[in-house]
């Protein structure tokens, strides 16, 4: 009988990426791999590995809470884990060694490092391969494929309003009044029920609409987070709705890098920060993280990781023929990352969530002389969107996000010179930027 091989889990959703960690790495060891963070854990679970190599951005599960169960009460004791991502953001590199990981390789990465760093992390590794653990139910508490409101019947109308549109910082005064100074929010609307998609400083004033709306009757809201960066979050508080006990709201994103959605809203309303805690909102709330697609009953909401630190989701929102897609706080992968064939298949998969989009909102925070000096802040220009919706094929494309510093003066050029851009691309797709109050109705 030959020497005992130690196993390494290859967790990743790119196929080329675990068929050439597989090749490399079969030769000294023995390999299996999973396809996304639900399958890794499972897998992770029954066949006990010495090593997981893990990606951070997959669907299902992203690598963080990965990292988290593998150390956690249910994980493997022992177990080395490598991150292998092509975030190369700081951040991402802090946030995954506090999740668990031992080592943190960026994408694409040349092989004889990823032999390196393997072999270091399996000679410094229990003895070994542990026996198979007992089948055991899984430890997640999220449901792959929700389905909660009941579609109402009679036909709805559908329509988006802006309520926030400016990115980072809130942005008051004479400069900013067209496009508006309120961090991010936006309003999709199917009949009676509001699908809210991040909750910045301009959820404040859609709390006061609401309340006139449904005044006396009970408010059922979805509230979709693409990240939890304070400019996303903001508002929160100050949603006057969540403190009526007639109305039920679930926020829907996906486990945070560090904790648990919930407790990530919970901490943003401590007593440091804020007199009333998130416990004691009268509201039904709850949360839910996503591992899949959800189903409302008036719509289809599917997620996608977007290149941002940390962890940041984009939406994509399909409510009888209707799309709207969402990517706020994004970084092309090739522009960060240079031109290489995993970066490319990164970014035509996020053109492909994006395809045939009745409305692209689409951050585009950057004029691209302010990108060289601001390259891995996790955001774009408006030329990357230009790109992006004509490479999508969407209708209509709206600029969102606007720099604090961007007047409403230059924030006209800016559209002109995306609309330009779209022409010469031979898009027909029409452009604006996304202003305070903007309402557009779908049939
Ligand atoms: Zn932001
Ligand atoms: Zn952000």
């Amino acid at each position: 009988m030959g020497e005992i091989r130690r196993r390494v889990l290859v967790v990743d959703d790119d196929d080329e990426i675990r068929d050439l960690a597989s090749a490399v790495l079969s030769q000294e060891y023995e390999v299996m791999d999973a396809v996304d963070g639900v399958a890794g854990w499972e897998k992770a679970r029954s066949w006990r590995p010495a090593l997981v190599i893990t990606d951070l951005m997959m669907p299902r599960m992203h690598g963080y809470e990965l990292c988290k169960l593998l150390r956690g009460r249910d994980g493997l004791s022992g177990v080395k884990i490598l991150v292998v991502s092509s975030k190369p953001f700081a951040t991402d590199k802090a946030q995954a060694l506090a999740a668990g990981a031992d080592d943190y390789l960026v994408k694409p990465f040349v092989i004889d490092d990823l032999k390196n760093v393997v072999g270091k992390l399996l000679s410094s590794a229990a003895g070994a391969p542990p026996p198979p653990a007992p089948d055991e139910p899984g430890a997640t508490k999220r449901s792959s494929f929700l389905s909660s409101v009941p579609a109402p019947t009679g036909a709805s109308r559908i329509y988006v309003r802006f309520w926030g549109t400016r990115g980072s910082c809130p942005t008051g005064g004479v400069k900013t009044v067209r496009y508006g100074g309120n961090t991010p929010c936006t309003e999709v609307r199917v009949g009676d029920v509001p699908l809210i998609i991040d909750c910045g400083t301009g959820l404040r004033e859609l709390g006061v609409e609401l309340t006139r709306e449904f005044s006396g009757r009970p408010l059922v809201g979805h509230i979709f987070v693409g990240h939890t960066h304070w400019d996303h979050i903001q508002g929160f508080p100050f949603f006057t709705p969540l403190y009526n006990p007639q109305n039920t709201f679930t926020v829907y994103s996906v486990h945070g890098a560090r904790s648990s959605l919930r407790s990530i809203f919970s901490e943003s309303m401590a007593l440091d920060y804020f007199p009333v805690p998130l416990s004691s909102l009268a509201s039904k709330l709850s949360f839910v993280e996503l591992e899949g697609s959800v189903d409302l009953g008036v719509a289809k909401v599917h997620y996608h990781h977007l290149n941002h630190p940390g962890v940041c989701i984009g939406f994509r929102i399909e409510a009888q023929g209707t799309v709207i897609t969402y990517l706020s706080d994004h970084e092309g992968f090739v522009k960060l990352g240079g031109d290489g064939d995993l970066s490319r298949r990164q970014d035509a998969a996020v053109v492909d969530f994006a395809r045939g989009s009745d409305l692209l909102i689409m951050e585009a925070q950057y004029t691209e002389q302010e990108y060289s000096t601001r390259k891995g802040w996790g955001h774009g220009t408006y030329e990357d969107a230009a790109a992006l919706a004509a490479a999508a094929g969407v209708k209509s494309l709206a600029l969102f996000h606007h720099d604090p510093s961007h007047t409403d003066e230059i924030m006209d050029a800016n559209v002109k010179a995306c609309r330009d851009l779209l022409g010469a691309a031979g898009s027909k797709a029409d452009c604006f930027a996304a202003c305070e109050g903007l309402r557009i109705d779908y049939p």
